[in-house]
C-alpha cells in the first residue's frame, strides 16, 4: 500500500467509510443503559478502576430515550453535513449484556431510527457474547453493517488484574473467533499509559492484535476521570502520566507495527472538562492527531512498515 499518496500514513476510519459508502458517515454515540457483569457481581464488583459509566433503566424508557439521543445528535450533524449517513454506536457499558429478546428490541430500534442508518456499532465485553446472540447479529448484518467492539485494553494479565478487568486474553481470542465465524467485523480497544506498563507492553498489545482476524483498532489515552478508583490512586501519586510527546512516540511505533489491513478507528481519547483530571493535553484531540501525522511523515513511517508475521 502506498501511504505517501494517501491523506494519512495509516488506514483511517474516514477513508474507509468514504471507500465503503462513498459518503460522509457519522457515528452517533447512544447510551441504551445496559449494565456490566464486572459491576453487578456476575464477573466482578466495582468495575474496572478507570471506568465511569451508566446504569440500568426500564426497557420502555430506554427505547424512547434512544430516539431523543439520536435526534439531538442528528440535528447537530445536519448543520455541518446534511448528506451524512449514520451509524448508531452503542457505547456505554456492555451492550450485549441482556436477554436476546431485549437486545433485539434495542438493536432493531437503533437501525430503524432513520433510513440513513447504514450500520450498527456495538461495544461490549468478550464474555458477554454467545453463539445465539452472534447468530442474531449475522441476521442483522444482512440489513446494516454490524461491527462489534471489544475492550482488550491490555494483554498484560498482571495489569489487567490490577485494573480489575476480570477478563483473560483467552476470552478475547474466543470472542473474536466466534464473531469472525459469523463474519461480523471486530474492533479491539487498547489503552496506552496504564499503571506500571512500558513501551514493550504497549507494543505487545499490537503484536497480539496482529495475530487475530480483527478489522479495526481503537487506541486510547489513559484518562484519569473524576470519581473513579483510578483517580484516588493517581492522587496518591503512584504512577506516571504520559506526556503528549511520549504518547505520540508510542502511537507512532504502534502504527508502524500494526498489520496494514487493520483500520484505525481512533488514535487518542478525550473527555469533557467537568470529568477529566489529567492529562490536560488530551483535551486537544485534533492537536494530538496532527502531531502523530506530522511525526510519522517526518520519520517516513507508515502503518505496517515494521510488521512481521
Ligand atoms: S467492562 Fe467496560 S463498562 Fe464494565 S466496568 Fe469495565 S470499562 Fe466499565
Amino acid at each position: 500500500m502506498n501511504y505517501f499518496t494517501k491523506a494519512k500514513p495509516y488506514n483511517s476510519l474516514n477513508e474507509y467509510y468514504k471507500t465503503k459508502y462513498d459518503h460522509k458517515v457519522s457515528k452517533i454515540a447512544l447510551n441504551a443503559n445496559f449494565s456490566c457483569p464486572n459491576k453487578d457481581g456476575k464477573k466482578g464488583y466495582g468495575g474496572c478502576i478507570f471506568c465511569l459509566s451508566g446504569s440500568e433503566s426500564s426497557i420502555i424508557n430506554r427505547l424512547d430515550d434512544l430516539e431523543k439521543q439520536f435526534n439531538d445528535s442528528v440535528e447537530i450533524i445536519n448543520n455541518k453535513w446534511p448528506d451524512s449517513l449514520y451509524i448508531p454506536y452503542l457505547q456505554a457499558n456492555s451492550n450485549t449484556y441482556d436477554s436476546l429478546d431485549n437486545l433485539k428490541l434495542i438493536y432493531e430500534k437503533c437501525i430503524s431510527l432513520s433510513d440513513k442508518v447504514v450500520g450498527l456499532d456495538i461495544s461490549t465485553r468478550a464474555d458477554c457474547l454467545d453463539e445465539e446472540k452472534v447468530k442474531y447479529l449475522t441476521e442483522l448484518n444482512k440489513r446494516v453493517n454490524v461491527t462489534v467492539e471489544l475492550g482488550l485494553e491490555t494483554t498484560n494479565e498482571a495489569t489487567s488484574k490490577y485494573l480489575n478487568r476480570c477478563q483473560t486474553n483467552d476470552e478475547i481470542i474466543k470472542a473474536v473467533n466466534l464473531l469472525r465465524k459469523y463474519n461480523i467485523e471486530v474492533v479491539l480497544h487498547i489503552i496506552n499509559g496504564l499503571p506500571g506498563e512500558d513501551i514493550n507492553d504497549m507494543l505487545n498489545n499490537i503484536k497480539f492484535i496482529n495475530k487475530l482476524d480483527v478489522q479495526g483498532i481503537k487506541i486510547h489515552t489513559l484518562l484519569i476521570l473524576k470519581n473513579t478508583k483510578l483517580a484516588k490512586i493517581y492522587e496518591e501519586g503512584n504512577f506516571h502520566i504520559l506526556s503528549m510527546d511520549e504518547y505520540v512516540d508510542i502511537v507512532c511505533q504502534q502504527i508502524a507495527l500494526l498489520k496494514d489491513n487493520i483500520i484505525i478507528h481512533r488514535l487518542c481519547s478525550d473527555a469533557t472538562k467537568d470529568v477529566l483530571i489529567t492529562p490536560i493535553w488530551s483535551r486537544n484531540k485534533k492537536g494530538v492527531m496532527n502531531e502523530i501525522d506530522k511525526r510519522l511523515r517526518t520519520l517516513g513511517w507508515y502503518q505496517g512498515m515494521n510488521y512481521t508475521k
